[in-house]
């Protein structure tokens, strides 16, 4: 298994996982373009993503997301808080594969293994994920806080 960063912190989030012949994207915080471009310099296109997965509904995680989506046909994985909090965003009829998933319970996609988990966040239904291959483990965390009075969360 193998991971990049496309970029991370508040301007944009996302990464790309390859294992074998799946290759995932986590999140894409970026526009169209912006995305296209980093996705490039790592040496990948976004015709060969198998999936999208997302942790939660703040723009700086998926701006880009269903733009993507759309251009290249790429099936989306989110929960259903998710899914609602960004449901006004999305393309009618939506025109890419959508797939709802619990946040406790663990699914496959192509040669990974997924397991997500939630985590305390001022979104509807965050989640992070731990990726495995059979061998290795990738854990993910990215955004974990909830609102302060004073202090503003990612
Ligand atoms: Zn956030």
């Amino acid at each position: 298994m193998r991971f990049a960063s496309l970029g991370s912190g508040s301007a944009g989030n996302g990464l790309l996982i390859e294992q074998a012949n799946t290759r995932l994207l986590l999140d894409c915080g970026f526009g169209l373009r912006d995305a296209l471009m980093r996705i490039a310099r790592l040496g990948m296109q976004a015709e060969e993503i198998d999936g999208i997965l997302v942790t939660h509904e703040h723009d700086d995680h998926v701006a880009g997301v269903f733009k993507l989506a759309r251009k290249f046909r790429i099936p989306v994985w989110l929960t259903h808080g998710t899914y609602s909090a960004l449901e006004k965003r999305l393309p009618k009829p939506i025109d890419f594969p959508l797939h709802i998933i619990d946040s406790h319970q663990a699914f496959s996609i192509g040669d990974v293994h997924i397991q997500p988990y939630p985590v305390p966040h001022d979104a509807r239904e965050p989640v992070q994920f731990v990726f495995e291959d059979g061998q290795h483990k990738l854990g993910v965390l990215t955004d974990a806080a909830v609102p302060h009075p004073i202090w503003k969360p990612y």
